[in-house]
Formats: C-alpha cells, sequence, structure tokens
C-alpha cells in the first residue's frame, strides 16, 4: 500500500511543521521521488525510489525493518535456547522517560540473574502512544535456558502443574528484579519460550515506533523523535555482541541484470561527476 504509506508521511510532515520542527521533517520530504541510477560497468539503467532513511519515515520504516530482520535474524537463529522478554514501565506524559527505561535495562544485565543465566541476546526499545501517555517497553531475545537463581529448573518428570508453577516464580524474580531496576513498587514482565523463532525476531525487530500512531497520537511528538533522534533503538550485548557476521549465503547482492557486476549502481548524477572528472583529467596539464 504505497499510496497510504505516502499519504501517513504527508500527514506526518504536516503535523511536525504544526508543532514548530521543521529540523525533524528535513529529507522526508523527498521521500519516494524516484533517482535515476546508472551501472558503472555497463551502463545499464534503471529507477529506484529515494528513501530518506528517518527511523520515523511511515515510508521507509518497512524497508528499514526488513534490513534490520536481515542483518539480525541469522544470529538470533542459531541462539541455543531464544527465550522472548518483554519488559515494562508505568506510561509517563515525558518521552524521556525512554531514557529511563534504558538505564534500568543496563542495571538490570548486571545483575547476578543475568550475568549468569542469559549468554547475550538483542533487544529493542519501543515507545507507544494509544492515548493514555507514553508507553516505553524493550522486546528482547535472549539465549537463555532457565531465567531464575532461586527456582530451580524444571525437570522432564514434573507434572505440568508443577512446571507452570516454576514458571510463574522464575517470572516474578525477573519482575522484582526489573521493579527495583525502574525504582517502582513492581513492574509487569512477561517471559515466553520461543517455538517458532522467526515470528518473533520480526517481532522483536519490527519498526520502534509506527508512524500511524505518531500521526494520531494525542500528545505532541516532536519531543519524543527529538529524544529518539540521539539514542540507539536496538542493541545486542553478550554473545551478540558484536553481532556475528552473516553465513556468505546470507548476504544479498544486488546484480547488474545487464553485465551481473555486483554494487555496480550509482546514482547518475554521481555517474555524470566522475565522468566529467575523467574526461578533465584526461586533458588537464598535469597528466603524463
Ligand atoms: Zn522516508
Ligand atoms: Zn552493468
Amino acid at each position: 500500500m504505497p499510496d497510504n504509506l505516502s499519504k501517513l508521511r504527508q500527514a506526518l510532515i504536516d503535523r511536525l511543521l504544526e508543532e514548530g520542527a521543521p529540523e525533524l521533517v528535513g529529507p522526508m520530504e523527498a521521500c519516494g521521488r524516484p533517482v535515476g541510477l546508472i551501472c558503472t560497468c555497463c551502463g545499464e539503467n534503471k529507477e529506484v525510489k529515494f528513501h530518506c532513511q528517518r527511523r520515523w519515515c511511515p515510508e521507509c520504516q518497512p524497508m528499514i525493518s526488513a534490513q534490520r530482520i536481515q542483518r539480525w535474524s541469522h544470529a538470533i537463529q542459531k541462539l541455543q535456547w531464544p527465550l522472548f522478554v518483554t519488559l515494562t514501565m508505568p506510561n509517563s506524559t515525558d518521552p524521556e522517560s525512554i531514557r529511563h527505561l534504558k538505564n534500568a535495562w543496563r542495571k538490570l544485565r548486571n545483575r547476578k540473574l543475568m550475568r549468569e543465566k542469559v549468554r547475550g541476546g538483542v533487544a529493542t526499545f519501543e515507545i507507544t502512544n494509544k492515548g493514555k501517555g507514553w508507553h516505553p517497553h524493550i522486546h528482547a531475545v535472549m539465549d537463555c535456558r532457565w531465567l531464575s537463581v532461586h527456582v530451580p529448573e524444571p525437570l522432564r518428570t514434573d507434572p505440568s502443574h508443577v512446571v507452570k508453577q516454576k514458571c510463574e516464580w522464575a517470572q516474578r524474580e525477573l519482575s522484582s528484579h526489573w521493579a527495583e531496576c525502574l525504582g517502582e513498587e513492581e513492574a509487569v514482565v512477561w517471559v515466553q519460550r520461543v517455538k517458532q523463532v522467526d515470528s518473533m525476531a520480526k517481532e522483536v525487530l519490527k519498526y520502534c515506533m509506527k508512524g500511524s500512531e505518531l500521526v494520531s497520537s494525542p500528545d505532541p511528538i516532536s519531543p519524543l523523535l527529538n529524544v529518539l533522534r540521539g539514542t540507539r533503538m536496538l542493541a545486542g550485548w553478550g554473545s551478540l555482541h558484536p553481532l556475528p557476521s552473516p553465513d556468505e549465503e546470507d548476504q544479498p547482492s544486488v546484480e547488474c541484470p545487464n553485465c551481473n557486476a555486483t554494487k555496480s549502481f550509482v546514482p547518475e548524477e554521481v555517474a555524470a561527476f566522475i565522468t566529467r572528472r575523467q574526461d578533465s583529467s584526461q586533458v588537464g596539464p598535469y597528466r603524463a
């Protein structure tokens, strides 16, 4: 639905201008315009769309999240014990609360529970607004066999009600750590053993705030976007930091359909510029 996305982008631009934040619009205005590319090996032409790459641009978000998934899912699929964890905090009127969320996350990762039980993983920081203030939260996939220091791991021979009880206790242990890190009385967490790594990876790696939610946000969005501008919204740690490089076959390669050269396409203006320089260097006085 490219039309809807471009309408959404325009609505977002209008809203940011209304809020007096033209610096947050920037190249978003030109997003979606056609750009001519030329193969530097054989001269083949093709047309692509310009993408502004702003994380909050509705037209770029599907591409940005596809790139994230491409970059991270191979690493996630190699985790031995993928565990999907969601950590929430109380809603806030202040978008700066996402910084508080990230500080609490750093504290949690330094606790014995995380240091001893989790090998590593990837976390995304997300913020939504459904009309009751900003709702920052974290989705993480962790490589973790059993996330508890105090509750013994369920045994194969345990009846299902015992397994359920142990899982509940373990979840409570995580939740009390998380509440302490946030400086709250209590905090809501969800823990889930991952069966389908593919769909879970998509859930974790999708964009941090939907363009449609931004446009319809009851609160001003420019303060939030200013916070997001200077902060990473996705971070690997432990065994996933640095991110292990993908296998050869996982790497995408853009080939020229005419001459099969890879990475040979450049924008037409760049090609014209290179040609001019080559021409002038041939007639220049310093050429031997
Ligand atoms: Zn864009
Ligand atoms: Zn070519």
